[in-house]
This record gives C-alpha cells, structure tokens and sequence, in this order.
C-alpha cells in the first residue's frame, strides 16, 4: 500500500530524510514514531505529495506519487484520509457539512452524499452531533469529525499525523482505538505520534525514526526510545 524506496528529503542543506526504504502492507496498523524533528511530518507529507522527495520513490498503491502530474494530486487525495493533528475543521459550518465538503465537491448526488456522511459520522459515535458546529464540540469531537471526513469517500489508506497532540491522555486512548476499530475495516493505517503511553498501549508495528532515519522496525512492537 505504501513504498517508499531510497528515499530523502533536502531544505536547503539540511536532510529531513535520509536514505530510507520502507513497505507498509494492505491492511496495516503501524505508527511513525521519533523525537520531534526526527522526520514523521516529512514522510507524511511526502505521502499526500505536499512535498516531493529530493531523491527516491514514493508509491501509494499503484501511484507513483512523486512523478504524478500537480492535476492528478487530487486523484491522489481521494485514494487517502488525512487526519491533522489540528483537525483543520470550517469552524462555523456543521459536522455534516464539514464531513460532506469532500464528496460533494465529486459531484456525487445529495441523497448518495447523506447516505455517506452519516454512515460515516456512525462509525466515529457523532451521529447526535451532526448539526453542531466545531466550535460546540470538545477536542475529541472535532478529531472524530477530522476522522469522518478522512474516511467518508472510502479510502484504501489512512494517515493521521500527530493526531491526538492536541488532546488530553483519556480522548487520545480513544482515538486510538477508533482508528484501529477503522483499521480493522480494512482500511491501512499510518500514524505518526510521541505519544508512547498510546503506542506502548496498542502494540502495533512501531517504526521509529531518529535524525531522519529508521533507527528500529517492531511488529506489535513498543516505543521505549530516548
Ligand atoms: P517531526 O515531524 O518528526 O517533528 P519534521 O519532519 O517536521 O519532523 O522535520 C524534520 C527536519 O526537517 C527538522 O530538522 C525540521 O527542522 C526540518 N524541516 C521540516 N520542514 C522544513 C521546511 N519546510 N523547511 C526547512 N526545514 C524543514
């Protein structure tokens, strides 16, 4: 589902990325974790083509992410969720109106789109809340409708970077287990975080970077670094 293959990533002279490969399978749960400034938020962006890589290949399914044209980058985005740590919500529009946007901007008709958001709004417990605006929400809330909005078009893949950051532990261990509850749909997952009470909770593939390399790889591993 996602390749990353010889992979680095220059600002200037200073490398985000060096030299990393990394394979993550259908249907995958694994976290992306490191010290801050070790590269997680690179990668991610890297994945959803924010950023190009300076060298190396970036695959998600069969795209060529870093040789894609700039009009096929939305083609891209719809074949993945993207969970922000800072929800990136339209704070005076509703929850179905937020969760609503990407699919309407499809064109898909106003019965299929219903039909989409509140089955999506279901699966992360905010069906009672699809009238309130963020601003009425608690933080976690507003994640839950970060994560609706991510999976609302069905995507193969989805990536959260740091998405409990702004959270309190209890709300944090419950996003969690939302997105692995999502996981277990089928759906692969990648999340970066240095929240090690989380990880260490969940025991999924850890995959720590430090100075923009893979210090380690663990299946149901544990984040016990620094
Ligand atoms: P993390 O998400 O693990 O905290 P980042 O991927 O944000 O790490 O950053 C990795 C390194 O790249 C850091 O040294 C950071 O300062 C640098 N970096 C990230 N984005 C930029 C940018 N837009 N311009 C210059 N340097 C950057």
């Amino acid at each position: 589902m996602i390749k990353l293959q010889a992979i680095s990533k220059y600002y200037g002279p200073v490398a985000a990325i060096k030299d990393i490969n990394l394979h993550i399978q259908k249907g995958e749960f694994a976290f992306l974790v490191g010290p801050s400034g070790a590269g997680k938020s690179t990668i991610m962006r890297l994945l959803y083509r924010e950023e190009l890589p300076t060298t190396g290949n970036v695959y998600v399914g069969r795209i060529d992410v870093s040789r894609i044209r700039k009009s096929e980058i939305p083609h891209l985005r719809r074949r993945m969720g993207i969970v922000f740590q800072d929800f990136k919500l339209l704070s005076k529009q509703s929850c179905f109106d937020n969760v609503a946007y990407v699919i309407r901007a499809l064109g898909m008709s106003p019965s299929e789109v219903e039909k989409r958001v509140l089955m999506a709004l279901k699966v992360v417990g905010l069906l009672d809340k699809r009238k309130s605006t963020p601003e009425e929400l608690s933080g976690g809330e507003q994640q839950r409708v970060g994560i609706a909005r991510a999976i609302v078009n069905g995507p193969p893949l989805l990536i959260a970077d740091e998405p409990t950051g702004n959270l309190d532990p209890e709300t944090s261990s419950d996003i969690m287990t939302l997105l692995d509850q999502i996981n277990q749909r089928g759906i692969t997952v990648l999340v970066s975080t240095h929240d090690k009470i989380i990880v260490n909770q969940m025991r999924k593939r850890v995959i720590y970077l430090d100075g923009g390399k893979i210090v380690s790889d663990m299946y149901d591993g544990t984040y016990d670094f620094e």
